[in-house]
């Protein structure tokens, strides 16, 4: 799953959340720490999220369609 960075304009928290592939982009997430709804999504770890990933499904398991 992806993992998307998040910052709160209104207290300045920087938080993550997981984001399943089903569930549609969230731009503003309520805030942890002050559940507000005044947040942005940052530019994101998934790039390398995803390249770590593919490594270890291509290495335990051959019946993946990545090719
Ligand atoms: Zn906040």
């Amino acid at each position: 799953m992806p993992i998307y960075e998040y910052h709160c304009d209104d207290c300045g928290h920087d938080f993550e959340k997981l984001v399943r592939f089903s569930d549609p982009v969230i731009n503003s997430p309520d805030c942890p720490g002050c559940h507000s709804e005044n947040t942005h999504k940052r530019i994101s770890a998934v790039a390398v999220f995803s390249a770590s990933q593919n490594q270890s499904v291509s290495s335990c398991s051959s019946s993946g369609p990545f090719r």
